[in-house]
């Protein structure tokens, strides 16, 4: 592996820093020395690529990539040959898998205080498990909008949870912050690249088994996309592919900061059902875009409406896909209704995540709600006040700590807020936000 700065051309021995110029750092090889015929008689897998992949002394693997491709049904319907690369089946139910091996192996000797990551939710439940599994501590910065299974699965693996921001971008550079301050190793995609390099393995799996001529990307920050199209470019710089398959982004109408740039459309960054597809300033923005123009693809933008109907139509294929990956059904069927693909054309379509993850909705963090947190909140929607003043009026056998607790979980919930100091005392008011919930409830 050989790492380049693009700005300067500076070489590095390594991605620690990760930044030189005020630009990510580009990884490479000798890719005159790689002979991809000795891939098929390794196990499926990222490392089956190791190649391509940086060297790690210890790798921190749980049987991550190697994902089917199914042929879907809906393929016969159109009369295209469609596909289906199942990344539900990684380790935690995502791709990100593909990321957390690479990046956790690689960062683990500059990682005894552990690792972090800002996601809006998958990275985050990757780098969980496989700190887990290195027995080091992952602090994982996640936004308010995310989808419950994802905290479970977060918070069962024993990371430290912490709730910042609307969506993932406030998040990236909080995370480092965090990785200054205490140490960690941080694998944000944003700011170190080498997690791209098990995504783009993808990209080698789909090689293999398909030559499509088409893949089809659910996109939020862009680092899948231009993930895949890193992989492909580097099957045609070891002389393995002649052509790169045409790369098309999908992005909801609602939040389309890369997708209006290639079609020429007003973008809107508002919270989209697809909540991992919610980046409203993709750092990668770019990169992405490269990824689209270099490969001659497009993109296309997806209505709120069609989630559902994308949802349906991948359950009919037998899997059960999260909103941000079920964008791919209705974006593959608008470009055949205008007549984009050719019969011959072999499209894959990216399942990135699991429907297992579930849904975020606001009537759910209700019940999440315990009875005294509930109280907290009445007694500050009439009034505000500070620590004692709301141990003391919860009239309860409970630790005045714990009121400290709640109040620290209501704030990250975005239902409270500080509203001013005096002294040592930090006065407290529930939010908007905290006012509608109590409304939900009836008062
Ligand atoms: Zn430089």
């Amino acid at each position: 592996m050989r790492v380049r700065c693009p700005n300067c051309g500076r070489l590095y021995s390594s991605i620690i820093p990760p930044t030189c110029c005020g630009e990510s750092l580009m990884i490479e090889y000798d890719y005159e020395e790689v002979d991809v015929s000795k891939w098929k008689n390794r196990r499926p897998g990222v490392w089956r690529y190791k190649e391509l992949l940086p060297d790690v002394s210890t790798r921190i693997s749980l049987s991550e990539g190697g994902t089917p491709v199914l042929r879907a049904k809906l393929g016969e319907e159109l009369g295209i040959k469609v596909f289906i690369k199942d990344e539900t089946r990684n380790p935690t139910g995502s791709f990100r898998d593909r990321l957390a091996t690479v990046a956790v192996s690689y960062g683990l000797p500059h990682a005894d205080n552990g690792f972090v990551v800002a996601s809006n939710g998958n990275a985050a439940a990757s780098l969980a498990a496989y700190a887990a599994r290195a027995g080091r501590p992952a602090y994982t910065v996640v936004p308010k909008l995310i989808e419950p299974g994802k905290l479970n699965q977060i918070t069962a693996f024993g990371a430290r949870l912490i709730r910042y921001g609307e969506s993932v971008d406030e998040g990236i550079s909080y995370a480092e912050g965090l990785a200054e301050g205490k140490g960690l190793y941080n694998i944000t995609p944003e700011s170190n690249l080498i997690g791209l390099e098990g995504q783009k393995t993808i990209a080698f799996e789909l090689w293999e088994e398909l030559k499509p001529t088409h893949v089809v990307v659910p996109t939020g920050s862009g680092s899948n996309l231009y993930s895949i199209y890193k992989g492909f470019a580097e099957l045609i710089a070891v002389g393995a592919l002649e052509e790169m398959p045409k790369l098309i982004a999908v992005q909801t109408e609602k939040c389309s900061p890369i997708a209006s740039e290639v079609l020429g459309v007003e973008p809107r960054a508002e919270p989209t059902k697809a909540l991992g597809l919610y980046v409203k300033n993709p750092v990668m923005k770019e990169l992405a875009l490269e990824a689209i123009n270099e490969s001659n693809g497009t993109a296309v933008l997806v209505g709120e409406d069609e989630l559902d109907l994308g949802q349906r139509l991948l359950a009919k294929e037998g899997i059960f896909a999260e909103y941000a990956s079920s964008v791919i059904v209705p974006a593959l069927l608008k470009l055949a209704e205008e007549g984009y693909f050719e019969r011959d054309d072999r499209v894959a379509l990216i399942v990135t995540s699991s429907g297992l993850k579930g849904h975020y909705s606001e009537s759910r963090e209700k019940f999440s709600i315990g009875g005294t947190k509930l109280e907290i909140l009445k007694l500050l929607s009439e009034n505000e006040m500070y620590g004692y003043e709301i141990w003391e009026a919860l009239e309860k056998p409970l630790k005045y700590q714990a009121v400290y607790q709640h109040l620290r979980e209501l704030e990250s919930m975005g239902l409270i807020e500080e509203s001013h100091r005096k002294g040592r005392r930090v006065y407290y008011r529930v939010t908007d936000r905290g006012r509608k919930f109590l409304e939900t409830l009836g008062g």
